[in-house]
């Protein structure tokens, strides 16, 4: 492909700053300084920018701990994005796949690859997620057993006609249960918390699918998938 088109797929750089970095002497291939946009080059060539060695952004796939105070929307709002949080060319191709409030922490999956975001947030797939929330005011009594059974069976949502599909509750402690639930409604699982009564107080997603939290990431930190992570879905 031509120099200017490997910066501007490499970088930051659009396809005119590419040019201009070429024309300043900030690019060479092979050892040797290049000024001419239109040279042929390959990723075997060793292509450098202001002396960094570049290489060909792929298609990628990133586990994100999202912390809490960051948006997982495309465009720039209140918060910070969830995107702006990875340190990489080309950021504005990546998309989170679903969206978490920006007050939810945990697993966020990001890519730029669409068909495979859409495997796993089509309704039809059926994608299992599971959170964790810390509750307001402990379940007393048989309430417990009451939600697990209502959530089994499906409740429907305030505003809205169809039942929740069915869905798995365990209580984890007086304060604290987790939620597996297979859809993607709006603020879900806080407002199927809501309907017992509850209140949620932090909300924290362990997992989409099979794949887990890495538990080594702090908020923040992220890390791209394994081939056999991204084979998952
Ligand atoms: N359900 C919610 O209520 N919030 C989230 O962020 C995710 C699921």
């Amino acid at each position: 492909m031509r120099l200017d088109r490997f910066l501007a797929e490499s970088t930051e750089l659009t396809r005119g700053l590419a040019k201009r970095a070429l024309i300043r002497g900030e690019v060479s291939v092979n050892g040797e300084l290049e000024k001419k946009a239109a040279r042929h080059v390959q990723e075997t060539d060793r292509i450098t920018w202001l002396g960094e060695r570049l290489s060909l952004v792929g298609t990628r796939y990133i586990m994100l701990h999202k912390p809490e105070g960051v948006e997982c929307t495309a465009r720039r709002g209140l918060y910070p994005r969830a995107v702006d949080l990875l340190d990489v060319p080309k950021v504005e191709r990546l998309q989170p796949v679903g969206r978490l409030d920006v007050e939810t922490t945990g697993l966020l999956l990001i890519t730029d690859d669409g068909q495979w975001s859409h495997r796993i947030t089509s309704p039809r797939r059926r994608c299992p997620k599971a959170y964790v929330a810390r509750l307001a005011r402990p379940l007393e009594g048989d309430e417990a057993r009451r939600a697990m059974q209502a959530f089994a069976e499906g409740i429907v949502l305030e505003g809205e006609d169809a039942p929740t599909r069915p869905a798995e509750l365990t209580c984890l402690d007086d304060h604290r249960v987790r939620l597996v639930i297979d859809e993607g409604r709006y603020h879900q699982v806080r407002r199927m918390l809501a309907a017992i009564g509850n209140h949620v107080e932090t909300l924290h997603r362990e997992s989409v699918g099979a794949l887990v939290l890495d538990d080594t990431l702090e908020p923040g930190e992220w890390r791209e998938l394994t081939p056999e992570e991204v084979a998952l879905f």
